[in-house]
């Protein structure tokens, strides 16, 4: 019985795992998908180039959006000393210093001024992924269970 027992508890483990994994949407060109709006609508794909994060917008089919009035700010996810980001409009796209390996970051996005920010999370975990070998934030673990799952009908 006990036997029993930390299997099972080894299995539930195991899917908590892998639900934190399916956290991760990967965009077109592999950067770390951001969800800007409540509908799908609107999202933000992060890549790091030159230590910043590179933010582009995206709409509901991931095709590219022109930034033109659209907001950011980013905050480095520290509770204890939460600092805002510089956020810069450059080449189309927004660039944010990036954080340290394991921060947070808070992203608020708003489609102009006037609008409600909508919040978006992302932890800059650089820890390789057993899976994919890829850094957890990147993880293409979830992408490819997508794949392999788009034969049943699944979504
Ligand atoms: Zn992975």
């Amino acid at each position: 019985m006990k036997k029993y027992l930390s299997t099972l508890l080894c299995g539930l483990l195991l899917n908590a795992a892998a639900l934190a994994h399916g956290d991760v949407e990967l965009g077109p060109n592999g950067g770390r998908i951001l969800e800007f709006s409540k509908n799908e609508s609107m999202h933000g794909e992060v890549l790091v180039k030159d230590n910043n994060f590179h933010v582009a917008l995206l709409d509901k089919e991931l095709r590219p959006v022109t930034l033109t009035e659209q907001e950011l700010t980013a905050t480095s996810g520290d509770r204890a000393k939460p600092e805002k980001l510089a956020v810069e409009k450059k080449d189309g796209k927004f660039v944010v210093p990036a954080v340290k390996a394991g921060e947070w970051v808070v992203f608020q996005f708003r489609a102009s001024a006037k609008a409600k920010p909508v919040t978006a999370r992302m932890q800059y975990d650089l820890t390789v992924c057993g899976g994919c070998k890829e850094p957890e934030w990147i993880c293409k673990c979830a992408a490819n269970k997508g794949k392999a799952q788009a034969g049943n009908g699944k979504k």
